[in-house]
């Protein structure tokens, strides 16, 4: 993973790798959906945010969407 821009460009444009899949947050059918991006991922992200949230934080132009995002794909992409 050294150098690589994936987990983090990707978040950046709104698209999260989940356990069941790729998932790009600017998907409508996100605007009211409680679950966390993974509800299968114990990173900080899914423990605190819904779909929901980081749709309209991304939608807003949030820095904080990328960020939070970021934490998730890293998450993903480091853990076994
Ligand atoms: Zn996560």
């Amino acid at each position: 993973m050294f150098d690589c821009v994936l987990p983090t460009r990707n978040a950046r444009n709104g698209q999260l790798f989940t356990s069941r899949g790729r998932l790009s947050i600017r998907n409508a059918r996100f605007r009211d959906d409680p679950l966390p991006p993974d509800p299968d991922c114990p990173c900080s992200t899914c423990r605190s945010t819904s779909r929901a949230y980081l749709r309209h934080l991304h939608l807003a132009g949030e820095m904080s969407a990328a960020t939070l995002m970021s934490v998730h794909n890293l998450f993903f992409y480091v853990t076994p």
